[in-house]
């Protein structure tokens, strides 16, 4: 594995970046919170300027970072993020200037509809500068050719895929197939490290996105409350039910562990083999 180094333009430094996974998603959720109560408190009117936007999001970081906000165009998305590439050509480039925001805005303006997206969003920017091992994660599956077109079906079309079930079978049999799914993004020649990485990739996918989706609901709600105008599938309470997201990341998590496992007698027979031989 090829070692990597996260630049400062999308971690915050250690002072912020810190603690137990427990305390770091705690910031999270702090951050989006603080920047919902800065957005609320500026939206006299139902939309609020992209500049108005990018001032309040410079306001809440706890140290100055790149987080460009920009118009989201002809995608079937309501919010997008990245990082910002400094070779966007390169498909292995891992020098990240800091981190783009795309959400759907007219004349510069964005709907209040569109805040619990941008919130989303948002929650996503605030996990990777709060969590550098996230990065360093996908800059190594980068570096090592692992994010190939077969990661990327595999994650758009069975990972984040809203699932349509009526019982506890139907949820077994999803899940058989996001199994065989996962294992088509494999190579034969891969090694169990190779594997792992990409298990890893793909749970922190998921882990993200069940972040980003528990703000966003929360914003909803909030905005629902305080009687603002909000998407229809908010009012959807099974809404990210049918992601089924802590039951995949389970599934990753037994899958990685059955690789070790496999690893291990692999190793175990191939020491048997050598000391049976020595005696
Ligand atoms: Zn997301």
């Amino acid at each position: 594995m090829i070692k990597v180094k996260v630049s400062s333009n999308v971690k915050y430094s250690s002072m912020y970046a810190k603690g137990s996974a427990a305390e770091r998603d705690k910031a999270v959720f702090n951050s989006c919170d603080a920047l919902y109560n800065e957005i609320v408190s500026n939206l006299p009117e139902d939309r609020i300027s992209v500049k108005h936007l990018r001032k309040i999001t410079q306001r809440v970081l706890k140290e100055p970072k790149r987080i460009e906000i920009v118009e989201l165009k002809s995608s079937g998305n309501s919010g997008e993020n990245d990082y910002i590439y400094a070779d966007k050509d390169n498909l292995t480039c891992t020098n990240f200037l800091g981190q783009i925001i795309s959400i759907p805005m007219k004349w510069h303006k964005i709907s209040e509809l569109f805040i619990p997206p941008f919130l989303h969003e948002m929650a996503h920017a605030f996990d990777v500068l709060y969590n550098p091992k996230y990065t360093a994660r996908t800059m190594s599956a980068l570096k090592n050719k692992l994010l190939t077109s077969k990661y990327m079906t595999c994650y758009n079309n069975s990972l984040y895929k809203y699932e349509t079930f009526s019982s506890e079978q139907d949820k077994e049999n999803i899940l058989k197939r996001v199994r065989k799914d996962i294992k088509k993004v494999f190579d034969s020649d891969m090694d169990a490290s190779e594997k792992i990485s990409i298990i890893q990739a793909l749970r922190y996918d998921l882990e993200t996105e069940l972040k980003a989706f528990s703000v966003e609901f929360k914003v909803a709600k909030r905005m629902l409350h305080a009687k603002r105008e909000i998407l229809g599938c908010y009012k959807e309470d099974n809404y990210t039910e049918s992601l089924m997201f802590p039951e995949k990341i389970k599934l990753l998590k037994e899958i990685a562990f059955e690789i070790i496992q496999k690893e291990r007698a692999k190793h175990a027979n191939q020491y048997g083999k050598v000391s049976s031989s020595e005696h």
